[in-house]
């Protein structure tokens, strides 16, 4: 099948075309810029090739609860020309093929269940941590949204004894992302994360902030893996120390076979930053399927499609 898949960002919307094996055939990256602007550029895209269906995984707040009046919409984003935006709904009519929906860290999550270090678990946690923290949830086999979709990246912190950086959260003065995230390394240590690889503390601390979301994510999901990507994660030396905090902070109050190694508990993402384009082919797919099945109940022959 020819699928299209959406990473739908606040800068930019990467579109590509692949297959159900995950295979990314080309793509494109495109400004994010306003909705009249931008939409026909990707829909062009996608119909010049033709494709049976489209994966989007989108930046949010945002509705993936089907059956909801406002379900594939862009909801209370910052991002102003895109708010209340029915971005599935535009691409359905548009493209007039079955649109996956979700938010760009469940479909990061996804990408890495489907193809990745996730793959064969029925519970993982996906963190990403870049110029902002998401979190995609995996649970019994299924994305989680409930009422919305998990907001943990505002998951609320332990403050460090020596930490004194007021937070960059506009809502929460002590939250992972306004605590951990890249733009609040930078305003605490006024240098870019980048720049400032060789100071130990700098990172000892950051550390400790993501061990304590990942030890409440322990408690909290129950996963059986916790993956940490973004740019920020790409200083390969925190993972060690994210661990050895994580073991300190946990205390050994939660003892399983996957917590005797945490080489293998607390991991990068495996996909080479493509986990999220790869999820978005797996949501087309998914969307496919529950297009057939939804013909098939209306036809009252399930099997017989
Ligand atoms: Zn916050």
């Amino acid at each position: 099948m020819i699928l299209g898949a959406l990473e739908a960002g606040g800068t930019k919307m990467v579109c590509a075309i692949g297959n159900e094996q995950g295979e990314i055939l080309e793509r494109i990256s495109i400004p994010t810029v306003s909705p009249e602007e931008t939409m026909p550029q990707m829909i062009a895209f996608f119909r010049e090739h033709h494709i049976e269906a489209l994966g989007v995984g989108c930046f949010g707040p945002i509705n993936p609860v089907k059956g909801t009046a406002t379900y594939g919409y862009i909801t209370s984003t910052p991002k102003l020309a895109w708010q209340q935006y029915n971005i599935v709904g535009a691409f359905e009519e548009a493209l007039g093929c079955p649109v996956g929906f979700d938010t760009d860290v469940n479909a990061a999550m996804l990408g890495e269940a489907t193809f990745g270090i996730a793959k064969g678990l029925d519970n993982c946690i996906y963190v990403t941590i870049g110029t902002g923290v998401g979190v995609g949830v995996y649970i019994n086999g299924g994305l989680l949204h409930g009422m919305m979709h998990p907001e943990a990246g505002h998951l609320l912190l332990q403050r460090h004894p020596s930490d004194s950086y007021p937070g960059k959260c506009p809502f929460h003065g002590n939250c992972l992302e306004g605590l951990a995230a890249g733009p609040a390394i930078e305003a605490r240590w006024g240098a870019r994360g980048i720049d400032l690889k060789d100071r130990r503390e700098v990172w000892e601390l950051e550390a400790y902030y993501i061990a304590q979301a990942c030890v409440n994510f322990t408690l909290v999901y129950s996963p059986r893996r916790i993956i940490l990507g973004g740019g920020v994660m790409h200083q390969e030396q925190l993972f060690p120390m994210v661990r050895q905090q994580y073991q300190e902070l946990m205390a050994d109050y939660v003892v399983t076979p996957e917590l005797e190694n945490l080489n293998r508990y607390i991991v990068p993402c495996s996909l080479g930053d493509n986990q999220g384009v790869m999820g978005c082919l797996e949501l087309a797919l998914e969307a496919v399927g529950e297009q057939l099945l939804a013909k098939g109940l209306q036809n009252g022959k399930l099997f017989d499609l």
